[in-house]
């Protein structure tokens, strides 16, 4: 039977919801599952973790060097609990991205990246050539399986459950070369752009930074997170963590409104398991208008401010 550990993601001492992502997969595979989080302090973040349906038991590694999440220092950590599990599995995202790498190289294993879909305890389906082919992959049976998992590719488990909480203390030589200067958050009070239900996107339709004001101000109207497309990152208008793309957050929000976006597939690669996809956009041959499910055929900047009315 599978015994699967979950690292844990957390944010400021809180548990982030890609975590849940996280356990879905690991449902799917079967067997027990345990989370380990990883705190300056206990509290929140594991006690969060324990309600999340399937999972047997969280694992509370708290210390001062967890204060400030870095994979340099969680990785030996996550590698002194691997000991008994058959699979270390932790969200695909930009943390779970820089950790999982360094628990495969400290287990001497390989990594399966990417996980999108569950066929059995070590074979699954994952994006290769940049998202444009999927390859069904199957990891011999005699090794601990490390992996990262597609947050966009599993849905959110419930939280009616209410696991074991254990203090748990690791030995490993945490190294000291590298240290947090500072963590920033982007996006202000809006939802998470890779967890949000709702996601409106500008492109480079939007013209410039100062024009991305039309943009806020609408995902601010419905309560929605806040994307780019890579043009619009790198003609500076917003910071790149708001690309969505091949190169930049996979996501697959409820609803996501593309706005002047043409519909490159690299930008396509990023909203494949979106629900209902809204084109807003000049050109009424614009490939966006291929995968939308409503479009509208206008100039962004008398149509956004309309629909905002309206809503
Ligand atoms: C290896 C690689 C990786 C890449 N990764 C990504 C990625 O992760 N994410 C990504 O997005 N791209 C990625 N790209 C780039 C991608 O190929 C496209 O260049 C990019 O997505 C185009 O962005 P855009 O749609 O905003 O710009 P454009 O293609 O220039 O489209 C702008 C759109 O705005 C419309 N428009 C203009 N004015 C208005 C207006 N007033 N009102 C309404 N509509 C208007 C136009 O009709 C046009 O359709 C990648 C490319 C490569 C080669």
């Amino acid at each position: 039977m599978a015994k699967i550990l979950i690292v844990a993601e957390t944010l400021g001492g809180e548990l982030h919801p890609t975590t849940g992502k996280a356990v879905a997969c690991a449902a799917q595979i079967g067997g027990e599952i345990d989370i380990a989080v990883f705190t300056e302090a206990k509290g929140a973040a594991a006690d969060a973790a324990a309600k999340l349906d399937g999972v047997s038991k969280v694992l509370q590694v708290s210390n001062a060097e967890n204060g400030a999440i870095r994979a340099a220092t969680l990785a030996p950590q996550v590698g002194a609990l691997a000991e008994g599990y058959t699979h270390i599995l932790a969200a695909n995202t930009t943390t779970g991205k820089d950790i999982m790498p360094r628990v495969a190289a400290l287990l001497g294993v390989p990594q399966v990246t990417d996980i999108m879909a569950v066929h059995g305890e070590r074979e699954f389906d994952r994006p290769i050539y940049a998202g444009n082919a999927v390859n069904r992959v199957k990891a011999p049976g005699d090794f601990t399986l490390v992996g990262t998992v597609r947050t966009a590719s599993f849905g959110n488990v419930a939280e009616s459950n209410s696991a074991a909480v254990e203090d748990a203390s690791v030995s490993a030589d945490l190294p000291a070369h590298t240290r947090l200067v500072g963590q920033e958050t982007g996006g202000g009070d809006r939802p998470d752009l890779q967890t949000a239900a709702k996601v409106v996107s500008g492109g480079r339709g939007v013209g410039s930074a100062e024009n991305f004001s039309v943009i806020f101000s609408l995902a601010d109207k419905i309560g929605a997170g806040c994307g780019a497309s890579r043009a619009a990152v790198d003609s500076g208008f917003v910071p790149n963590d708001m690309q969505v793309g091949q190169t930049g957050k996979i996501i697959a929000p409820d609803l996501y409104v593309a706005v002047g976006i043409s519909g490159a597939i690299q930008h396509l690669a990023g909203i494949k398991d979106a629900g209902t996809i809204v084109a807003i956009n000049t050109d009424e041959n614009a490939p966006i208008f291929e995968v939308a499910d409503l479009g509208l055929v206008g100039d962004l900047f008398k149509v956004c401010p309309e629909l905002e009315a309206a809503l």
